[in-house]
């Protein structure tokens, strides 16, 4: 069995601590691919030396994450360019629009989110989307970019039904995770009505951490608890979950 964990701030500072011991509780659970996600050039470094010291397992992204697109998003928009010209990256992400934490940067992030859009293009590579309080916005973008050329992945996906169809139709998977489990989570009650196709698995370490862990550090091994939840909603077995949503990862990062 492998799972891949698609969204993972493995660099985080919250694993400054045990960083190898929290990796290896993962590997023991069968978690042995990691996606990570980017947030701004103050991280590069450090996910450049997590993917030396587990280069079979750790694959990275590249980008400004939405709450971080602030007065210096130009310098920052020039790092991510000048790093996806340099060297593979498996995406662009986490990239997007965030209207939770701060609505008065909704212009710089609309911009923000279009030029990195483009640059996911001109490498042929996937996009992965932070939506927070913000899927009108988002899909408005979406609508204005879409294309074959436009694929990737909706993270942490917590909208409705209708809303997750929206999403499928611009060559989105949702990226689901803790969320899931949680008791007023919503997207359980209707989960079962997309097809595991358009599925992969996320946790979004540090953050956002499934049941029975809710409020406290997450940590990708932590993913078997919202592998348990899809078996239960789709009737599949652990093992078969594990390999649907491995094989559409594989799909989107080409690896
Ligand atoms: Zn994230």
């Amino acid at each position: 069995m492998i799972i891949t964990d698609t969204h993972t701030h493995l660099y985080s500072e919250a694993f400054d601590d045990d960083r190898a011991e929290m990796i290896k509780r993962a590997l023991d659970e069968k978690v042995s691919r990691f996606f990570i996600p980017a947030i701004d050039s103050t991280y590069t470094e450090s996910m450049f030396q997590l993917e030396k010291d587990f280069p079979e397992h750790v694959f990275l992204m590249m980008g400004l994450h939405p709450t971080h697109v602030k007065e210096n998003y130009k310098e920052e928009l020039n790092h991510v360019e000048s790093m996806l010209g340099n060297r593979k990256f498996y995406a662009v992400g986490e990239i997007g629009i965030d209207l939770y934490w701060d609505k008065s940067t909704l212009e710089i992030q609309q911009e923000a989110f279009k030029h990195q859009i483009k640059l996911a293009k001109k490498y042929q590579l996937p996009i992965v989307i932070h939506c927070r309080d913000a899927f009108d916005e988002i899909f408005e973008v979406l609508e204005e970019e879409k294309g074959s050329d436009l694929f990737g992945i909706f993270h942490c996906f917590t909208g409705t039904l209708e809303q997750a169809h929206k999403a499928l139709s611009y060559n989105m998977k949702l990226g689901i995770g803790g969320v899931v489990t949680f008791k007023n989570g919503k997207i359980d009650q209707f989960l079962s009505q997309i097809d595991l196709k358009h599925i992969v698995l996320e946790t979004d370490a540090p953050y956002l951490a499934p049941v029975p862990f809710r409020g406290k550090r997450n940590e990708s091994a932590y993913i078997i608890h919202v592998l348990e939840k899809l078996s239960n909603i789709y009737g599949v077995s652990l093992k078969e979950i594990a390999s649907i949503t491995t094989q559409n990862s594989q799909d989107i990062f080409g690896l």
